[in-house]
């Protein structure tokens, strides 16, 4: 059996909790140093799954603004989200927009859609 010691931070409050992780074999068996539950929580996913929400910007015709904020609609895997922000890179809508619009559904297959994090009207 492989044991190892992790140590890394909270980050769902400012508080930024330093968690220590034991991983036998691959699977967190014990968190300390959380001040509540998300913690622990936190440090199973992000030593097993990691997931980062993401937020950008995509281009838009015709609105107030040139760029429309976005967010996913659920975390993405850690290691795509890079991907996912290029890949927004080609995506543009035309105003206006409504919060939570879908502007990128599904992105790069992960079942996740981006949406519009605010309303944009037209100039
Ligand atoms: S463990 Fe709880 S209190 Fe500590 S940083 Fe995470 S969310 Fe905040």
């Amino acid at each position: 059996m492989a044991t190892e010691t992790k140590i890394l931070n909270c980050i769902n409050c400012p508080l930024s909790c330093e968690l220590t992780a034991t991983v036998e074999d691959g699977v967190v068996t014990n968190v300390t140093g959380n001040f509540c539950p998300r913690g622990a929580q936190y440090a199973k996913e992000e030593l097993t799954a990691p997931t980062r929400m993401l937020t950008s910007t995509i281009r838009i015709e015709g609105g107030r603004l040139p760029l429309l904020p976005v967010v996913s609609a659920k975390k993405l895997p850690k290691g795509r989200v890079v991907e996912c922000a290029e890949a927004l890179r080609s995506v543009s809508v035309k105003a206006p927009v409504h919060a939570g619009d879908v502007v990128a559904a599904n992105i790069l297959g992960l079942g996740v859609d981006i949406v519009a994090s605010r309303d944009m009207e037209t100039a």
